[in-house]
């Protein structure tokens, strides 16, 4: 271990040094791309954050108001934070649900529940780290903790947000999780990329629910994934029919996108589903027991939602 001084300035050729290593450890631990930005607040999100919670776009997601400040400035999460490093992993699987006419569950949810897979990658980077820089003090968040991963994922140029809200960049598309280490250590930080949405529409002509209703915004108390995954009610009659088959999240905004033309399948073993979900029949899922629902999703993070959360969202469909 070195004996650097945690919250110390170091030097640029020192800077540069220390954020090749993170970023090529980063890749030999199986991550898409590795991006890095000064952990500062957030500036221009403060306002679209407040906006979209005001304007009640998260429904019954109450825990997005929690947390405002610290969700804007990652030094009030890790003292003396310096640098924010975001990471992708890709979960693009290599199959998918082979009958068309099936209920669907979103491509993310085939495998092992993200947390537990990133959270381990996350702990080793993180101990890379401090074995071999030095004294560095930081903490991992997945989708777990109040950090607006794609806030920082863009200010790291690993991509821009889409007019769909998720974040896509033109090598890799869309389908990835986001994740990231906010340590105490300087380090070089990446610029933004270009937005390559251009004209297209396609996201906002295919979402079956109109749930972007203009670029770039997405009403979450309109999405599928928020209708299926989130509220603990009764859906909406209003919604009934529009699902199009989707019992467990959606990914029609990400498989319309022109962009994840160029995805390309995980490597991620823990991402591969149980071997019979995807020759589910529309038979199956009606007919699927609380036995076979705890089987299929032993690991996964479709237990979320329970047995009878699913069953709730089958009968709608
Ligand atoms: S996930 Fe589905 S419902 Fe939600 S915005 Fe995208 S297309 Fe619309
Ligand atoms: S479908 Fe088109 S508009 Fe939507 S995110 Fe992809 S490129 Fe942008």
């Amino acid at each position: 271990m070195g004996n650097l001084n945690s919250g110390k300035i170091i030097l640029s050729a020192k800077r540069a040094e220390y954020t090749k290593l993170i970023k090529e450890e980063a890749k030999r631990l199986g991550f898409l791309s590795c991006g890095v930005s000064k952990a500062d607040f957030l500036e221009e999100e403060a306002p679209r954050l407040e906006k979209w919670l005001n304007k009640n776009m998260h429904g019954e997601m109450r825990y997005m108001e929690n947390h405002f400040d610290k969700r804007l400035d990652p030094r009030l999460l890790v003292d003396d934070a310096k640098s924010v490093v975001s990471l992708l992993l890709n979960y693009y699987p290599s199959e998918t649900q082979k009958d068309p006419d099936t209920f669907k569950i979103s491509k993310y949810a085939y495998g092992t529940d993200y947390h537990f897979v990133i959270k381990d990658k996350l702990k080793a980077l993180l101990h890379f780290i401090q074995e071999e820089i030095g004294e560095v003090n930081g903490r991992a968040f997945v989708d777990s903790a109040p950090v607006l991963d794609k806030a920082w994922a863009v200010k790291s140029g690993l991509g821009w947000i889409g007019k769909h809200s998720n974040v896509l960049s033109k090598q890799v598309g869309s389908f990835f999780f986001i994740a990231e280490l906010i340590i105490d250590l300087d380090l070089e930080y990446d610029t933004p990329v270009t937005d390559h949405c251009g004209s297209c529409t396609a996201c906002i002509d295919a979402c079956p629910t109109e749930a972007i209703t203009e670029p770039y915004v997405v009403d979450g108390s309109k999405c599928i994934s928020y209708f299926t995954i989130e509220l603990k009610e009764q859906i909406p009659n209003e919604y009934k029919g529009k699902f199009d088959d989707w019992i467990f999240g959606c990914d029609v905004c990400q498989d319309v996108c022109p962009w994840n033309r160029f995805s390309k399948a995980h490597s991620e073993p823990l991402f591969n589903p149980h071997p019979d979900l995807l020759s589910m029949t529309k038979k199956d899922w009606e007919e699927i027991t609380e036995d076979v629902f705890r089987e299929l999703f032993r690991k996964s993070a479709v237990k979320r939602t329970k047995f009878s959360g699913l069953k709730r969202n089958i009968t709608f469909s």
